[in-house]
């Protein structure tokens, strides 16, 4: 039950170690990067010879993935039967990607016309293959999102990503992840202003070692341990998220894009920021359609994957918050509702109250109606504050977006719990996501009236 640990989370996802720049001591830069934080490098092929090397690569080393593909300098140089010769490489199960593949009109190294008729191609082949697109877009942001939209590929990662906040968010809305590299960390880049408007759910970190050498070693040969730098900087730009918080984060989402194995799995206690949230149980009273609980594929929360494969007891939780430090509060939080476990609940935070913690509970408000008891009696001087997601200005609305097992009599229970919660003395939090169908002065308004504190969570962020 007890979560697998991974010690070395940072992955980069962008990386061409078979350059010759690294012919004299290609494995000792390799081997370096794994002993200082490394979990994973993907090595991206630009040709046909360097994507046959990066499987070579991937195939010596067991943390190396490949991507295989024609980047736009050289597709005037492909030959008649490349596409068939991708797809072949393609089949190895260390090629993660088709790439990188793209529009460069700023070296013009290809015509034109040829570097949009194999891009459009290979578009075509990583859809065949449902393999994500490395994508690399220089001075030809038009062009290359109008070749991606007419693809319709939908799964991808925009590398080194150059552009605004706007046309980062028109690359978000095209199903593609953003990856930063050294750039973010030069004094006069714009790129830490794009990065801000990011949901940290859709970023990536990368190096593009030899290239794009972090401030910190500007002007020498670049290296994929580097890209701690860049993680650093998200940490900076992101705060009060953590490095920690940043790296988990970057990691489970290339984990996902590029389908690489490890993370840590059924996790029981986690952090974020300076909270400690324990995942108590899997089972919620409510299908809200936002929630990573029911999504059909595998979502991560912050970076955490908090499937459980089994309940935890009150002794395991208690001995896994014991093994962590540096947080100010305890939070009965995780995917799904805590107080559907109510006894084991209140044990903790009995026993976490008397070792002198801050406890918080973030519900959907039904524990009353779940345990038919007057929940908020029970929970003073066991908890110190209640956040209620009110999610709806009106019942009918609350239905449509948290689909809950109670039906009609769920918005009104919940409503009471929150009246309850405050009149029996405890802090409580109202809080809301911001779904379109949702108005959020009229919640503002329900908070306000019952003298709660009123909290606007985004939708968009994904990240807890
Ligand atoms: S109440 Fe929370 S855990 Fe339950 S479905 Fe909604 S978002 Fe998910
Ligand atoms: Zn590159």
């Amino acid at each position: 039950m007890i979560a697998e640990i991974i010690l070395f989370p940072m992955i980069d996802t962008h990386a061409h170690l078979d350059f010759p720049q690294y012919d004299a001591d290609r494995d000792d830069i390799i081997k370096s990067g794994f002993e200082n934080g490394l979990e994973a490098v993907i090595n991206i092929g630009t040709d046909m010879e360097s994507s046959r090397k990066s499987i070579e690569l991937a195939e010596k080393y067991e943390h190396i993935y490949a991507a295989v593909g024609i980047h736009p300098h050289d597709s005037k140089a492909v030959s008649k039967d490349y596409l068939n010769r991708l797809k072949e490489m393609a089949s190895n199960k260390k090629v993660v990607a088709i790439g990188e593949i793209g529009l460069d009109y700023y070296r013009d190294h290809s015509p034109r016309d040829i570097q949009r008729k194999v891009f459009a191609e290979q578009l075509e082949l990583a859809k065949e293959l449902r393999l994500p697109a490395v994508i690399h877009i220089r001075e030809s942001l038009d062009d290359s999102f109008e070749l991606i939209r007419k693809s319709g590929v939908r799964k991808g990662v925009l590398h080194s990503f150059p552009g605004n906040a706007n046309q980062c968010r028109i690359g978000i809305e095209l199903g593609f992840l953003i990856s930063f590299a050294g750039p973010l960390t030069y004094p006069k880049s714009n790129r830490p202003d794009a990065a801000t408007a990011l949901p940290l759910s859709k970023i990536l970190t990368e190096t593009d070692s030899p290239y794009l050498t972090p401030q910190a070693f500007r002007g020498r040969r670049n290296q994929p341990e580097y890209v701690r730098y860049v993680i650093e900087k998200l940490a900076e730009i992101f705060s009060p998220y953590t490095f920690d918080d940043i790296e988990r984060i970057t990691s489970a989402n290339a984990r996902l894009l590029f389908g690489l194995p490890g993370g840590q799995k059924g996790t029981i206690v986690y952090k974020i920021r300076r909270s400690l949230y324990i995942n108590l149980t899997n089972r919620c009273s409510c299908g809200c359609y936002f929630c990573p609980r029911t999504a059909a594929k595998q979502e991560y929360v912050a970076g955490h994957d908090l499937r459980l494969t089994g309940e935890p007891t009150v002794a395991q939780v208690l001995e896994a918050v014991k093994r962590e430090t540096d947080f100010d509060e305890v939070v009965f939080c995780g995917l799904g509702e805590p107080t559907i476990r109510l006894k084991e609940m209140l044990e903790i935070a009995g026993a976490l109250k008397t070792e002198g913690h801050r406890v918080r509970l973030n519900t959907n408000g039904h524990g009353s109606l779940i345990n038919r008891i007057d929940l908020p009696l029970k929970l003073t001087g066991l908890i110190d504050r209640v956040s209620v997601s009110l999610n709806a200005h009106n019942a009918d609305t609350y239905n449509r977006i948290c689909r809950p097992d109670k039906g009609p009599a769920a918005y009104n229970g919940m409503l009471e719990f929150i009246e309850g919660c405050l009149k029996a003395g405890l802090e409580t939090v109202v809080s809301v996501v911001d779904l379109p169908e949702v108005d959020i002065e009229a919640c503002r308004g329900i908070a306000a009236e019952m003298g709660a504190e009123f909290r606007l969570r985004k939708y968009s962020r994904g990240d807890g």
